[in-house]
């Protein structure tokens, strides 16, 4: 398996070059080359199976001769043994053909757990064969951080540095990543936002000079092997309703599109996917883009669901590459422009991301009103995030049996819930000394000299 920029003038890279480069070397991000098809009767075959069991299947043929079936298998074993629910991702209903995805049931309580814990296990496994060692630099809303630092603490081959926006995370959040005590993990607090923080991320890559000092490499949603560990439960979740011999919707509380692309890889390898719905917060750019075609990035305004104030979506580049028939040139012009201020999806592209996805949005209010009605109607406690995506199924509920995926428990949230419900979640027994653990933080600016510079200093320590 091979796989290719979507800006078309990187080196083409094997999964596991790819995995532990991040970014193209061109600005753009790694896609399969092909994206292989999964037979009708091979997706029946998962019904009954273990959720470990299905995320080998999916993930194998894209995985080429990185592993062995068994080295893959032992690892897709070990990044799931923490989870605190045997199903990993169970699904419970909500409403009639409205179902909920669970995926806070990871060490970190948001589905990010499910692509860091597999990428932990993999870098591990690949560096240690190679005898190398990586400098893994990323940026979070609030949840990929603790997620990262919970997989790659207290590793011998990895030196982890997390920028977070300083102030525009929760309390929860900021403790998850600022008390790990194992020294090879750095919680950076900058002073911006996340776009600022994702925009640094990127010039660290494409500062060559300091990336190939450091062996750069990254785990955010740019890296493939995030997306394609996300597959792994639109397939659970759609065998579990009947596919393939019935299709099945989801709904996805979005950000940095990297969630919902995972659905859209799940559609192209053959699951009966009728609609991906795209869920955003206020900071509502993809539904605006998906509407009129204007991708115009507006500046971040903060959110009570935090981990989707994004303006600058990173992974809708790859849906775009698809959208313009995978013409490498046509994106990295998009992408000039939208340093210049943003871009206009053509009509041709535009008419084609619609066959795959819709969209909608959910205000504060909105926001606030479906974790009461959640709490008071269906007996489910839900996390904002996850409450904006139950407020735009709302508009798409019908004969296909829809999914909307909760992307993180609602302790994760306490003021956000309180508020609406008057209920303060409580954190699981193994966090409850969250609030008692010391912090360890370090403040920077947002400028990338300074940033670059302590790296360098603590990784040559
Ligand atoms: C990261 C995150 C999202 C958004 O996911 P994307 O892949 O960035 O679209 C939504 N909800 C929660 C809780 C998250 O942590």
């Amino acid at each position: 398996m091979q796989y290719v920029s979507t800006r078309g003038a990187a080196p083409v890279l094997t999964f596991e070059e790819a995995m532990l480069t991040g970014l193209a070397r061109d600005g753009g991000l790694y896609v399969p080359a092909e994206i292989p098809a999964m037979k009708a009767e091979d997706i029946a075959a998962l019904a009954g199976l273990s959720y470990e069991e299905v995320a080998f299947r999916v993930m194998r043929p894209f995985v080429g001769d990185a592993f062995t079936d068994t080295e893959f298998g032992d690892l897709i074993a070990r990044a799931y043994a923490g989870f605190g629910h045997a199903a990993r991702a169970p699904l419970v209903q909500l409403q009639p053909n409205h179902f909920l995805l669970e995926l806070f049931h990871g060490p970190t309580l948001a589905f990010k757990d499910f692509a860091m814990q597999l990428i932990g296990q993999l870098f591990e496994a690949a560096l240690t064969r190679r005898g190398e060692r990586v400098t893994i630099v990323g940026a979070t809303s609030g949840d990929t951080g603790s997620a990262a630092m919970e997989a790659f603490r207290g590793l011998d081959a990895v030196e982890v540095f997390i920028l977070y926006p300083h102030g525009r995370v929760s309390d929860v959040q900021r403790r998850q990543m600022t008390t790990v005590s194992e020294k090879n993990v750095h919680a950076l607090a900058l002073t911006g936002d996340f776009d600022d923080c994702q925009a640094r991320l990127k010039d660290m890559f494409n500062d060559f000079a300091f990336r190939d000092g450091v062996r750069l490499a990254g785990v955010n949603s740019i890296n493939w092997a995030r997306v394609l560990a996300q597959v792994v439960y639109y397939f659970t979740a759609a065998v579990s309703l009947g596919a393939p011999h019935r299709a099945v919707s989801f709904c996805v509380p979005t950000g940095n599109f990297g969630d919902i692309f995972a659905g859209y890889i799940a559609k192209r390898m053959g699951l009966p996917i009728e609609k991906l719905i795209v869920a955003t917060n206020q900071n509502d750019i993809l539904h605006r883009t998906l509407s009129s075609g204007d991708y115009a990035p507006t500046g971040v305004v903060p959110s009570i669901s935090p981990s989707m104030d994004i303006q600058v979506s990173s992974n809708f580049e790859r849906a775009l590459f698809d959208a313009y028939g995978r013409d490498g040139r046509a994106v990295g012009q998009l992408m000039a422009e939208l340093k210049a201020g943003g871009f206009h999806v053509s009509q041709g592209a535009l008419e084609r991301l619609r066959e795959d996805f819709a969209s909608g949005r959910a205000s504060e209010a909105e926001t606030s009103a479906m974790i009461a009605r959640a709490k008071a109607e269906f007996g489910e406690l839900l996390c904002p995030h996850s409450a904006v995506g139950v407020h735009v199924a709302q508009d798409h509920l019908g004969a296909t049996p829809l999914v909307t995926l909760a992307t993180a428990h609602p302790a994760k949230f306490p003021d956000a819930v309180e508020d609406a419900t008057g209920i303060r979640p409580a954190l699981p027994p193994r966090m409850a000394d969250l609030f008692d653990r010391p912090e360890r933080i370090t403040r920077v600016e947002n400028d990338l000299a300074r940033i670059e510079q302590l790296i360098r200093d603590e990784v040559m320590a």
